[in-house]
């Protein structure tokens, strides 16, 4: 992965932590990222708002100018759920196989078992600009699209 999609993929944390703290969206469903184009797609039950979307883009990029720090840590699978319970896991299952979880924290934020990479400062991810989001109602899945700036 390079820089710029270390960057890409830190924001989607960043962007995920906004969404869950604006819209409730607690479920990652999937997530890309391409060059500095990142989506982000949650469990979500209607298409949101433009002032909504404009919150959750507020939020993320309040996150990113606290310049917070993202620190990452393994931890076995066990202790891990006991500590934070279901909210390090997405909708795609990790194999019970898995037994010790690296795990990303931006503190008060976002919490995720992950195994990418990662910057440590919300600072080094720059402004996010989202587009217009999909909402596919079969699904139940919010598409949250963006661009990072520079
Ligand atoms: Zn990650």
């Amino acid at each position: 992965m390079s820089l710029e999609e270390t960057r890409t993929h830190t924001a989607v944390h960043v962007l995920k932590g906004a969404a869950q703290k604006v819209l409730g969206a607690k479920w990652t469903a999937s997530v890309h990222v391409s060059g500095t184009h990142g989506r982000l797609t949650v469990q979500f039950d209607r298409k949101p708002s433009a002032d909504e979307l404009e919150r959750v883009e507020e939020a993320a990029n309040a996150k990113v100018a606290e310049g917070a720090e993202v620190v990452e840590f393994e931890m076995d699978r066990d202790e891990a759920e006991m500590h934070f319970g279901d909210a390090i896991y997405d909708l795609f299952p990790i194999p019970p196989t898995v037994t010790r979880l690296r795990i990303v924290r931006i503190p008060d934020w976002n919490i995720n078992c992950c195994v990418e990479n990662h910057v440590d400062s919300t600072g080094l991810v720059g402004r996010m600009r989202l587009g217009q989001p999909r909402f596919r109602n079969s699904k139940k899945e919010l598409e949250l699209e963006f661009d990072l700036e520079g």
